[in-house]
């Protein structure tokens, strides 16, 4: 039977609970556990699929195709365990399910309230599709004293009994605050957390301390005391200098032995760290670099091309390199003064975006890039504005455009009408705006003597796709004559999924998101090779 832990956070947001669980989760997997994670997010929106970037940081999607929270990122670098529709779910999407259950008179005359109808409704999905895991670990979104995140917190604590208590743990992970002023560490702000914790019936069985400064065996001992906890128990995690130390970090303070412990479970083998401080050694270590700018909206938020720049980041630690990032804003970027923004840069990235604002600036860097020679990724947007640059300044279709941002155009690229996936024919709109896009998996078939195929080493290809709008495939002939080839296409032929322009040493555009599969320990190739060409063209 499958063991749960359950990791809720304190004090204040951002702490890493999603970073700390993923590392829990690689720990037990690489000591030969079955693990599973899962994130339960307190909001209204039934998933984070319309939410803003500004709002919510990026938009993860698994590989079946839902619109997840970006933790699911975490989970799936550190653990390779790719997720599911079924390890996100929001208040949002537990109440639409009850709402719809209730007009459909399936709750048979009761009132549906919120214990025990909407507790019961999270337990199920807690429970949902596990099968020969031997742990369960869920992350709380948000956190502790959220008024929001009350019915998930009563939940857990219902679902700890109902499993019997001996089978679940609860970690909380907290800030200690340093206070420069005094040099001193401050335990208050946990007491209070795990105070109200307890005050709704959830005794944490091992608290994470957050820190910027190492721990004092006194201070620790005030934990133990204050809240409850043995004080093996109390782990410290002190700001890492990369995330990739994370698991290091956490196994030397033996997170997971501590878990092991709890459950009365004994595991002779240990974690293997060797790859972790290999990339470490990489990433801290390399000499030199390459510069890699990102253009697009939402540069200004760390968090809206996290796969992003980590898929970045493999791709330098497959090529021994460090990466810099350098981000300019789309907004308001002008063709005149893209020369000097890209001086020093080694390679182009355009990622996925939404909606017309700054896709001028856009199309003039892809224009600068193409013209000099830079390596060139376009990224599903990014792909669809390398076109629209291409059929305006080559094929000189001078309104070339996208039905997405002008109406009067020529849709180069236009609104995908019809998809076929497992037998169905979906079709596209661009009315309802929720999980109604061509989402998740799909097989793109790669041409002979591409760039892309031999980058893949694959005829045929599985990525992940989050998009309404598609090159309009009957452009092929006029864009492969100019030597823009259409270097992947969907089985049936009828979907443009990679172009490539020959005669550029590296131009490649892609309308799936590779960035969501790239782990550390496996880089993607298109990254990799990206990166590649950028050292090479430094
Ligand atoms: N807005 C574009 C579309 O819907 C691209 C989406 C994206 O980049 N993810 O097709």
């Amino acid at each position: 039977m499958a063991r749960y832990i359950f990791v809720t956070g304190g004090v204040v947001s951002s702490l890493g609970k999603g970073l700390s669980s993923a590392s829990l989760a690689y720990l037990l997997q690489s000591r030969g556990f079955k693990v599973r994670l899962r994130k339960l997010d307190p909001y209204l929106n039934v998933d984070p699929g319309t939410m803003s970037p500004f709002q919510h940081g990026e938009v993860f999607v698994t590989d079946d195709g839902a619109e997840t929270d970006l933790d699911l990122g975490h989970y799936e670098r550190f653990s390779g365990i790719s997720a599911k529709k079924s390890d996100n779910v929001t208040t949002g999407k537990i109440y639409s399910d009850i709402l719809k259950k209730e007009r459909e008179g399936l709750y048979l005359g009761k009132t549906v309230q919120v214990i025990p109808h909407v507790t019961n409704q999270i337990k199920d999905f807690i429970k949902k599709d596990i099968t020969n895991e031997d742990f369960v670990i869920c992350e709380i979104g948000g956190t502790v004293g959220d008024i929001e995140s009350l019915p998930f917190l009563e939940a857990i604590r219902q679902f700890s009994i109902d499993i019997g208590i001996k089978n679940a743990l609860f970690i909380h992970l907290t800030l200690v605050p340093y206070m420069k002023a005094s040099d001193e560490i401050k335990t208050k702000p946990t007491q209070h957390s795990v105070k109200e914790l307890r005050a709704l019936g959830i005794q944490p069985n091992i608290i994470i301390c957050r820190c910027e400064q190492p721990i004092p065996s006194e201070h620790r001992k005030k934990i133990s005391l204050f809240c409850n906890v043995a004080i093996d128990n109390v782990i410290e995690t002190i700001d890492v200098k990369t995330i990739y130390e994370a698991p290091i970090s956490f196994s030397n303070e033996k997170l997971d032995q501590q878990v092991l412990n709890h459950f009365k479970i004994k595991s002779k083998k240990k974690p293997n760290l060797i790859p972790w401080k290999k990339i470490t050694r990489t990433v801290l270590g390399s000499k030199q670099s390459v510069n890699i700018a990102i253009i697009g909206k939402y540069v200004n938020l760390k968090d809206a091309y996290k796969s992003l720049d980590e898929a970045l980041t493999h791709g330098g630690i497959k090529n021994n390199l460090k990466i810099k990032i350098i981000r300019i804003e789309s907004d308001n970027l002008k063709a005149s003064e893209i020369k000097k923004k890209l001086l020093g840069v080694h390679g182009v990235l355009i990622p996925g975006g939404f909606g017309r604002r700054g896709t001028e600036g856009k199309i003039a860097a892809i224009r600068y890039a193409r013209v000099n020679k830079i390596p060139f990724l376009g990224i599903c947007f990014g792909m669809q504005m390398a076109v629209i640059e291409f059929a305006r300044n080559i094929l000189k279709i001078k309104n070339a455009s996208s039905s997405e941002i002008s109406k009067n155009g020529v849709p180069v690229v236009g609104l995908i009408n019809e998809w076929e996936k497992d037998g169905r024919v979906h079709k596209g709109t661009d009315k309802n705006l929720g999980g109604t896009m061509r989402l998740g998996l799909y097989p793109a078939k790669l041409k002979e003597n591409s760039l892309i195929k031999k980058i893949y080493n694959s005829k045929i290809i599985h990525e992940r796709h989050r998009h309404r709008y598609e090159v309009n495939i009957n452009f092929l002939e006029k864009f492969e004559e100019k030597k823009m080839i259409f270097s992947g296409v969907s089985p049936d032929n009828k979907l443009p999924e990679a172009v490539e322009y020959k005669n550029h040493p590296w131009f490649i555009g892609v309308q799936f998101h590779p960035e969501f599969k790239s782990r550390p320990l496996a880089p993607h190739p298109l990254f990799s090779s990206f990166i590649a060409a950028a050292k090479k063209y430094k």
